[in-house]
């Protein structure tokens, strides 16, 4: 967020961040990068319920604060002493330097060593994902352009789908069996992408509850459900055109547990998919309910219990399949949890438009070895509509190539996924865009060949700061679009943003060896020109340099003490350079 003072003068003077939930790191930082930093973390290690908040006081003075919050299930004790210990302190640079300081804690702890990713345990298919397709709706929508995708790539494409259930979206989960085209139909189209080389993971909605559904009404569903201190449920509606309420589940009661883990065994042992993408899980709640058992209000059930309840959906028997269960955000708390992270800040100007904050790689920067990050609503189409919402607001235009002045957003977003180390995503492809947008789907045809041939770093390596060069900028056209704006009229929003022409992520592989990946939006050739010591990567003063393209890996020059690279980048161009120590 640039300059918070002004930020906070202008809205309500305080901005709270729960942790674990919006906050994916338990530090915030306040910083010029030119005098000093004020540091402010802790270092709980178990995930207590807490919140940090930044605030003006009546003189104008940025106050931070760590909110607190001690399980109440023992009134009759009269003292409290946290299980962790605040941290505040002052530091010099920037970001990067708050991740690296904030790495020598969040690396030894239980989240890191017991990793899925970094101790082998996601499966190979994940790992070799070369693209996401991101589609809703039924098989033919969603399936056959993925399949497409993948032949024409000749590289592994899989599939996240949302809209296959059975309700409609946003309404009656957890009614989401049959899948809506029938069971056979379902069944048939999973195993034709299966033998086309596509797996598919599934939207499911890890703890909400539709208030229109028949296990709600039968009164069976309530006393499971997460309660505040006033003893109220958490109800809240979604879907602005069926105006119907989800409510959100406890994951301390064993019945959620039970009911969710047994969906998951269904999806993947009846219906044959891949795994589930575990909407909504990686936040935290705090619940009231005495009788569930576990703590009051604050403490750290809620990411155990998530954690219990994740261990209950592996537990099953799924024979020789690999399922993967992902979660949505990025969290240091799910990571011994979840095998892959939706990341979908990197696509944030589409849900957010153009505000006061900019999303930066810090999850990567910290944890990028430890978890996979894929996912964002990059896009190229208007904004679906499910099938099995009310008619009378359907917009006519569904799934439509977006007006031309917005394909740089999309190259945008590509080339930020990109440099930042996720498994690239496109949302809502469709074959016609082959041919229709084709200079935005060659851009990120290139962009997944080149970073498939560079996988040591962008999806097994470890952040690095990048080395100083000069990034140009233009002003380009953003599109804002929501599912759920047709109800007014109006999918499309347009902004004008200032954003980097050149995007830039510097990565250090196991063996030491570092790359520097190079995505240009420019429509200009672009200079670049830099100069990196390598005693600041800590490697070898004598090596080689190579060029990592789509097409493969070619030798540059040997290099001696400093490394030099000069380079003209055509426009849209990708590259790596690739620094190999002796
Ligand atoms: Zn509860």
């Amino acid at each position: 967020m640039k300059d918070p003072r002004t930020v906070l003068s202008k809205g309500n003077g305080k901005i709270e961040w729960r942790y674990p939930g919006s906050m994916s790191s338990q530090v915030i930082a306040i910083y010029n990068a030119d005098k000093k930093g004020f540091y402010a973390s802790c270092n709980d290690s178990l995930s207590y319920a807490k919140n940090f908040s930044l605030n003006l006081d009546t003189l104008n003075t940025l106050v931070y604060e760590m909110i607190n919050y001690p399980s109440s299930s023992n009134p009759k004790s009269d003292t409290y002493s946290p299980k962790y210990k605040g941290i505040i302190g002052s530091f010099e640079g920037d970001w990067i330097d708050v991740a690296s300081i904030y790495s020598k804690f969040a690396l030894s702890q239980k989240w890191a060593k017991e990793s899925r990713f970094k101790n082998g345990l996601t499966p190979s298919w994940l790992e070799n994902t070369a693209l996401w397709v991101w589609n809703r709706g039924k098989s033919a929508n969603v399936l056959e352009p993925a399949i497409e995708l993948k032949q024409a790539l000749g590289l592994p494409v899989n599939v996240l789908w949302h809209w296959w259930h059975n309700c409609s979206y946003d309404d009656n989960f957890p009614e989401y069996l049959p899948p809506r085209e029938g069971k056979q139909s379902f069944i048939n189209a999973i195993r034709s992408a299966q033998n086309a080389g596509v797996n598919s993971i599934v939207y499911m909605n890890a703890i909400q509850w539709g208030d229109a559904t028949e296990g709600w009404k039968s009164g069976k569903v309530k006393p499971y459900t997460v309660k505040d201190i006033n003893g109220n449920e958490r109800s809240h509606v979604f879907n602005v055109f069926s105006g119907k309420a989800l409510i959100n589940m406890c994951v301390g009661t064993k019945f959620w547990r039970d009911h969710y883990s047994s969906l998951c065994d269904s999806v993947v042992n009846i219906y044959e998919t891949n795994g589930v993408y575990m909407d909504q899980t990686c936040l935290s709640v705090m619940c009231y309910d005495e009788s569930h058992g576990h703590d009051i209000g604050g403490g750290n059930y809620w990411v155990e219990n998530s954690g219990k309840l994740i261990n209950q959906i592996r537990s099953k028997d799924f024979g020789v399949k690999k399922p993967i269960f992902t979660g949505e955000g990025s969290s240091e708390n799910w990571l011994p949890h979840l095998d892959a992270f939706l990341t979908l800040q990197a696509s944030k100007e589409r849900y957010e438009g153009i505000g006061n904050t900019e999303t930066i790689p810090f999850f990567q920067a910290v944890f990028h070895q430890y978890g996979i990050t894929f996912g964002s609503y990059s896009s190229l189409v208007t904004p679906p509509y499910d099938e099995l919402w009310p008619k009378k607001y359907a917009p006519g235009n569904t799934e439509q190539p977006l007006d031309e002045m917005f394909n740089k957003q999309f190259l945008m977003e590509q080339a930020k996924s990109f440099v930042w180390g996720m498994q690239p995503t496109i949302a809502n492809y469709h074959s016609f865009l082959a041919s229709e947008r084709r200079e935005e789907i060659d851009y990120l045809t290139e962009i997944v060949k080149t970073r498939y041939n560079a996988l040591d770093y962008l999806l097994y390596g470890e952040f690095c700061r990048n080395p100083n060069l000069k990034i140009p900028r233009e002003n380009i056209k953003i599109s804002k679009l929501s599912i759920y704006a047709g109800k007014t009229g109006e999918t499309v929003t347009t902004f004008e943003k200032n954003v980097p022409s050149l995007y830039v992520g510097t990565w250090k592989a196991k063996n030491g060896n570092i790359a520097i990946a190079l995505a240009s939006i420019s429509d200009e050739v672009i200079s670049v020109n830099f100069t990196i010591d390598p005693e600041n990567y800590n490697i070898s003063s004598e090596g080689k340099i190579n060029l990592i393209k789509s097409s493969g890996k070619k030798y540059l020059e040997k290099y001696l003490n400093n490394i030099h690279i000069e380079m003209k980048l055509n426009p849209k161009e990708i590259s790596i350079i690739e620094i190999v120590p002796q």
